[in-house]
């Protein structure tokens, strides 16, 4: 038999399941084994409501390590109303079908104009909202990058070789051994103050490789108060999502 169950957290659903285990440990121990797949091991006497105000108290953590559903709602269906993130705001979706060939995306005073054509519907529409959403996302990301990072580059006294914008799952950003700086395009659904840390971080790797106190020394220069950004940006990662 298996005990399970769902808990909610922000816009994120975090299933589990209980492992319940006879004697020996006595504590309630949570892994996340591989993306979304929570487990939750428990002495047989532990009562179903504490492994869940558990599994509740430990959200932030877990959501970090990807233990929410990939089928968590809600799911995105690009229709007015909706909203998504841009540099750390909210923007309203105002959508309309026209018989555009190819969906529209128009970025006015803080809302965003979508034009999607007729023609599509169901998971065909949703799929086609989502990659122009992307590209869009990507244009920016590439446009206004490369400011912060010279900008922030210039206080550190640092050069970087490259700055390139990729789609990566797991990671915000990374900084090559070539001095090449690769960011998630997801980035840019953060906040500026955030951007700022990110790129102050792997720029940072350029004087320092590891997360030594050293490196974060490096790190407080241009932003002093980084652990309170990095710490809002662990909390946004899963939310950042199309
Ligand atoms: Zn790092």
């Amino acid at each position: 038999m298996t005990e399970d169950g769902t808990v909610h957290f922000g816009d994120s659903a975090i299933h589990y399941q209980v492992l319940r285990r006879p004697r020996r440990k006595k504590t309630v121990e949570i892994t996340v084994d591989s993306p979304g797949i929570v487990t939750v091991a428990a002495p047989v006497e532990t009562p179903k409501a504490h492994i869940e105000a558990t599994v509740r108290k430990r959200a932030k953590w877990i959501i970090r390590h990807n233990g929410t559903s990939d089928h968590a709602p809600p799911r995105r269906r690009f229709v007015s109303g909706e909203s998504l993130q841009y540099l750390g705001r909210s923007v309203r979706l105002t959508v309309r079908t026209t018989d555009a060939k190819a969906v529209r995306i128009r970025f006015h005073h803080w809302q965003f104009e979508v034009e999607v054509p007729a023609s599509l519907s169901g998971d065909e529409r949703r799929e086609a909202a989502r990659t122009a959403f992307e590209r869009w996302y990507r244009e920016r990301a590439a446009q206004k990058l490369p400011d912060r990072v010279d900008r922030v580059a210039g206080l550190l006294g640092v050069q970087p070789k490259e700055i390139l914008i990729r789609d990566q799952r797991k990671r915000w950003a990374s900084c090559a051994p070539d001095g090449t700086l690769r960011f998630n395009w997801r980035v840019i659904m953060a906040a500026p103050a955030l951007i700022d840390y990110l790129v102050a971080h792997e720029l940072a790797h350029l004087k320092v490789r590891g997360h030594s106190a050293e490196f974060w020394a490096v790190v407080a220069q241009p932003i002093p108060d980084y652990r309170r950004r990095r710490e809002r940006l662990l909390e946004l990662g899963p939310l950042v999502t199309l």
